[in-house]
């Protein structure tokens, strides 16, 4: 099955009268349940191709299919209701609520989705990601990893088909990294939950089942490879 389905997408931004083209004709589609990718240079637009794909961002021109409901035609809030039901997104610079405490924070896309009971479910996830103890902490209170690793559980907690994050680790030491990448990838293994990563980390991308580079907005790439997980016996 499908997931994703990216048609003929471009982006363009109107600035001080010139048209700047930030995506420019895209087109891959992905299957429900692998890994990918998505590596470039800066500025290449990859963040912006993110967006669009979780429905943050509606596209200039073209498609974008997610879990069999077209995006491009919905409003705002129709938007939000497909990402609450189907997408977790995590961003490099976590942006958890700075007036929640981490537990409140996880709760928020459950009470989004008017769920009741949800503080136990909330402490679950928690204790997930190991910060169980961090509970009533403040994200001022907490340090990047930690940072991230409630902004996991928040993303975890709507049981998302797909993950996009955009630079996970980008702003994490190699200790706390590795622990972030071991849940999102657990997360793919244990729940089938597809994995959509914006990354600079070569061995990040390595991980995954296919690399789609860009360049200059344009699709240069699209490379499916061997995973090597931790554990796991390549496949060739
Ligand atoms: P990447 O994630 O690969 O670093 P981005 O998607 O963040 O790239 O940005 C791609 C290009 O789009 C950059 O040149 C950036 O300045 C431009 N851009 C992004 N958002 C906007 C915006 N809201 N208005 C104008 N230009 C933008």
């Amino acid at each position: 099955m499908i997931i994703l389905d990216i048609q003929n997408v471009s982006k363009t931004y109107q600035s001080t009268g010139r048209t700047l083209t930030v995506l420019d004709n895209i087109n891959f589609s992905v299957e429900s349940g692998t890994t990918m990718s998505i590596v470039g240079p800066s500025g290449s637009g990859k963040t912006t191709l993110l967006g669009l794909c979780a429905g943050l961002d509606r596209s200039s021109t073209g498609s974008i299919q997610l879990h069999n409901v077209k995006l491009d035609d919905l409003s705002e809030d129709q938007r939000a209701q497909v990402r609450n039901q189907y997408v977790g997104f995590i961003f490099q610079n976590f942006q958890l609520m700075p007036t929640l405490t981490a537990l409140e924070n996880v709760m928020v896309p459950m009470e989004l989705r008017g769920e009741r009971k949800i503080k136990p479910i909330a402490m679950d996830l928690l204790e997930k990601v190991g910060l169980a103890d961090r509970a009533h902490h403040y994200p001022a209170q907490l340090s990047g990893g930690e940072q991230q690793r409630v902004s996991l559980a928040r993303a975890f907690s709507n049981k998302p088909r797909i993950l996009f994050a955009d630079e996970p680790t980008g702003s994490l030491d190699a200790e706390t990294s590795e622990k972030v990448i071991d849940l999102i990838f657990g997360l793919n293994k244990e729940a089938g939950t597809t994995l959509v990563l914006v990354t600079h980390d070569n061995d990040l991308a390595s991980k995954t089942k296919r690399i789609i580079r860009i360049k200059g907005g344009k699709i240069v790439a699209d490379e499916p490879q061997a995973p090597t997980l931790k554990g796991e016996e390549s496949q060739h």
